[in-house]
């Protein structure tokens, strides 16, 4: 049976959209499409320039899972490219959060921090070090061992929220856009 897809999170959507060959209708083209998480995972590694495991962490996915990604991602960009293929940016399991939250175990002064940025060094209220990630965040998945239960925690946010605006492609050598 197959496994129930985690939930993954994204900090900075990617600008939306269909990047395609120039004069040639969308119809006569084949199509690849990369997952919001594809789209994050390139964001993360390749714009960004950040290793996998920090890159990983923002996913909320091991290393090896984000090399995965990151791989599957890069293939599709390149099939893209060199076969002339349309390529659309979907929505994955994902769920977008902008936040996320620490908790002192000092003092326990609780506060958030914007995703992307890494771990902060200290409390702001009291300046320990010892604070951990709030736990419900992270919530679900973990250990999930079968039972086919729907979906990650929410699902929230679901495929597509922000998408198919269409920019505009195609005017005059498009599709630089990420
Ligand atoms: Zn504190």
């Amino acid at each position: 049976m197959p496994r129930p897809k985690r939930c993954r999170w994204i900090a900075g959507q990617p600008l939306g959209l269909y990047l395609k060959p120039q004069g040639i209708p969308l119809r006569f083209l084949e199509e690849v499409c990369l997952t919001l998480d594809e789209a994050e995972a390139l964001r993360l590694a390749d714009l960004e320039g950040n290793h996998h495991e920090k890159s990983g962490e923002s996913l909320g996915v091991s290393r090896a899972t984000f090399g995965r990604i990151v791989e599957s991602a890069r293939r599709k960009v390149a099939e893209a490219i060199f076969q002339g293929k349309a390529l659309r940016i979907e929505g994955g399991v994902v769920r977008v959060v902008e936040k996320r939250t620490f908790l002192c175990a000092d003092c326990g002064h609780g506060w958030p921090e914007p995703r992307g940025t890494g771990r902060p060094q200290a409390c702001p209220q009291c300046e320990s070090p010892n604070f951990q990630r709030a736990p419900e965040e992270r919530g679900g998945g973990r250990g999930r061992g079968g039972a086919g239960g729907p979906g990650g925690p929410g699902g929230a946010g679901g495929p597509g929220r922000g998408f198919g605006k269409g920019r505009g492609f195609g005017r005059g050598g498009g599709g630089r856009q990420f």
